[in-house]
């Protein structure tokens, strides 16, 4: 079946996708045809008509009227103006409120029939009108659900309606099936051609939740389908390095630590002691709270693996946090004689050439990095362990990846986003889990408030008392999803707001659109208390440590999800001082309200993990995304964790049938295998 392959065709094939457009698009990784067409909405406007006497205070709302008025302009300086009309929405008289639009004025004539979407008041009556329309004029969106894609740059909502609208016009209709035939008929599943045309333009809700489900089935078996061909393609294999340790030494490794591990860290460390001693190549996700000292952990697996004459390396998502993970170790095993080195992007060509020499010949015990440690060009000599921190799960392409270099270490993969058991065995099917469920003795648990943005003086007040005291703040600023830009300029007022604030001190400004170089600079100087109070967007690293932070302020806060809020709260409390957290919010609604009631009675990791769960209804179309689990596209590993229950079984079953790796019928699900470097051809034969 020689079907065309859309991620061959670029983008700029695409009419209207031209000039710097490609460029732009890239940035959101779209680079082919097949990129732009998985590229979904995060929700849909709703322009479908309503009728007002079911609609709730506060809702925006499209509704069909009548001018039944007389119109009524204010003005306010020359632009300003209020405009006003009475009008018949059916069964009730409202009144239609413009801004800056009395230019409308001269159309709204007694008996004319408009469309209007807007904000209903439903005390006063008033419809604050966004938008509207008389009907029969142009081209219209009344009656339709408009997709809203997360935008970047110079990138806007409606080029993107229309480019989506263009490429499924000329691409639509070559769009493969992926999916068993066998499994589309068992779930009753939309084929894929119209499930990707639906999710961009659906007709109604209903048939944007069927698109959705089908495609997340999709997503969810082809991860599925990943982790279970693998496992059925390496099954038993006692290929993996059977470690040597010498546990006298380990155990006085321990022992000489600066302080006594926590009872759960003693049964951890040993699981995965007995795991490196197994010829079978260890998988273990190490999953524990914010400060439950996973490092030590690690640190020991590294030092036992290291002592048993191997190699071991310690991958990390930044740069900063690789940085202050070789320091830790280095001050772990300054007087063992282990080598430590640091390979990230921003050594020098020579310098990254002489770390991989010797990391070849075996001079460098413990390699820490960024994910580039993993790349073609760096070879180890005897690599014996591999341990990954924080929501960089060490996934099955990286595991056969090494593979092909002829290396099976075992896998530590470190998490601090407490995931409840069975969703973690579903969710990373391939590997076991072990949990750090207490944190060490004397800590000072952080104490949290919840305040209201009018106390914003107060906020201040308390910043400048802990600075006084010589502590140091971080200052976190509101999250707008559909735009970077936004999150951007946020960043800069709040900024703004705080060197007025504090004249005396040092405040520093980190967010995503600056460079990893400005970024660690920023970082290195907040370390070294130059810079007092750090204001972030949510850049702001997990992982990092700085001891004398002990102010944790969150804009917005009900804006963040749970997880995430308790991972920025697990920045400070790490050192001596008492720490606090404050969490500046207006919730509105019931959930925003519930997150903040879970964020002050507790301090515990997986009390709020449970509490996250049960606050995310079914009510989010799209779900929310949370860290620490796989980031799936359009998929809920929450929500949706029955569907991968499902998917997990069928994938397994799939792969254990031998027509799979031989039938036409699934050509396309190979390929996507092959891609993913799951099947190498030689393990096909
Ligand atoms: P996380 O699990 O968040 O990665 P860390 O490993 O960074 O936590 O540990 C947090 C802090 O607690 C570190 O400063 C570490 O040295 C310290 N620590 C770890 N284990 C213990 C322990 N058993 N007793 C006292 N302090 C500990
Ligand atoms: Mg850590």
């Amino acid at each position: 079946m020689a079907s065309i392959d859309l991620y061959q065709i670029p983008v700029k094939e695409v009419h209207g996708v031209k000039g710097k457009k490609p460029e732009e698009l890239l940035t959101l990784g779209i680079a082919s045809v097949g990129d732009l067409l998985d590229y979904y909405p995060f929700r849909y406007e709703d322009y479908t008509l309503r009728d007002l006497t079911e609609a709730k205070d506060g809702d925006k709302i499209t509704v069909q009227a009548t001018v039944v008025g007389v119109p009524l302009v204010q003005m306010y300086g020359r632009v300003k103006s209020r405009l006003t009309c009475k009008m018949m929405a059916d069964p009730l008289f409202i009144t239609a409120v413009w801004f800056n639009r009395h230019f409308l004025k001269d159309q709204l004539k007694a008996g004319t029939d408009i469309v209007l979407t807007g904000k209903w008041d439903q005390k006063r009556l008033h419809l604050t009108v966004s938008e509207s329309e008389f009907p029969g004029k142009g081209t219209s969106q009344i009656g339709t659900l408009q997709p809203v894609y997360s935008v970047t740059g110079a990138l806007t909502q409606k080029w993107m309606r229309q480019t989506l609208k263009q490429a499924l016009t000329q691409y639509g209709g070559l769009i493969p099936e992926v999916l068993p035939q066998e499994l589309l008929a068992k779930y009753d599943l939309m084929p894929r051609k119209q499930a990707v045309a639906l999710l961009h333009m659906p007709g109604s809700m209903e048939e944007g939740q069927r698109a959705r489900k089908r495609m997340v089935f999709e997503e969810l078996f082809l991860f599925q389908l990943k982790m279970q061909a693998y496992r059925a393609l390496n099954h038993d294999r006692a290929d993996g390095v059977a470690h040597p340790l010498d546990m006298p030494l380990v155990r006085a490794f321990v022992r000489a630590l600066p302080f006594t591990l926590t009872e759960s860290q003693k049964n951890v460390l040993a699981e995965i002691l007995h795991d490196l001693q197994q010829p079978f190549s260890m998988n273990r996700l190490l999953q524990g709270d914010v400060g439950a000292g996973k490092t030590v952990v690690a640190a020991s697996a590294l030092y036992a693996v290291v002592k048993a004459g191997y190699q071991g390396a310690l991958m990390v998502p930044t740069e900063i946090l690789a940085e202050q993970h070789k320091r830790s170790l280095e001050r772990l095993f300054e007087s063992y004689g282990i080598q430590v080195a640091l390979l990230t992007g921003s050594l020098t060509d020579r310098q990254r050439r002489d770390v991989l020499g010797a990391l070849q010949m075996g001079m460098i015990d413990v390699v820490v990095g960024t994910h580039a440690l993993i790349q073609e060009d760096v070879f180890f000599r005897k690599l014996g362990l591999v341990v990954t921190d924080e929501q960089h799960r060490f996934g099955v392409n990286q595991r056969s990846v090494l593979r092909r270099k002829g290396l099976n270490p075992d896998v530590l993969t470190m998490t601090a986003t407490p995931i409840p058991r069975t969703l973690a065995i579903t969710a990373f099917g391939d590997m076991d889990v072990s949990t750090l469920n207490e944190l060490p003795k004397g800590r000072k648990p952080i104490k949290t408030y919840a305040v209201t943005h009018d106390m914003l003086d107060r906020v201040l007040g308390f910043i400048r008392r802990e600075v006084a005291e010589g502590r140091q703040a971080y200052v976190i600023c509101p999250l707008i999803e559909e735009s970077e830009k936004l999150d951007v300029q946020n960043a800069i007022d709040v900024h703004a707001q705080m060197q007025f604030a504090f004249p005396d001190y040092k405040v520093g400004l980190l967010h995503g659109r600056m460079t990893p170089a400005e970024k660690d600079e920023v970082m290195r100087e907040f370390s070294a208390n130059r810079v007092q109070v750090l204001v972030s967007t949510t850049v702001i690293e997990v992982g990092v440590d700085v001891p004398n932070a002990t102010l944790m302020i969150i804009y917005d806060a009900h804006r963040f999800g749970l997880s995430q809020l308790h991972q920025l709260r697990g920045r400070v409390g790490r050192g001596e001082h008492q720490s606090y957290c404050v969490l500046i919010a207006d919730p509105k609604n019931e959930v925003g309200k519930q997150r903040m009631k879970a964020m002050t009675d507790t301090n515990d990791g997986f009390e709020i993990a449970r509490r996250d769960l049960e606050l995310r209804g079914p009510g989010d179309f799209f779900g929310t995304k949370q860290s620490g689990l796989p980031d799936f596209r359009i998929a809920d590993m929450v929500t949706d964790f029955e569907v991968m229950e499902r998917a997990r079984d069928d994938a397994a079953e799939l792969v254990r049938r031998p027509d799979f790796w031989t039938a036409a019928g699934y050509t396309l699900l190979r390929e996507f295998l092959q891609r993913e470097h799951i099947t190498d051809s030689e393990l096909l034969d």
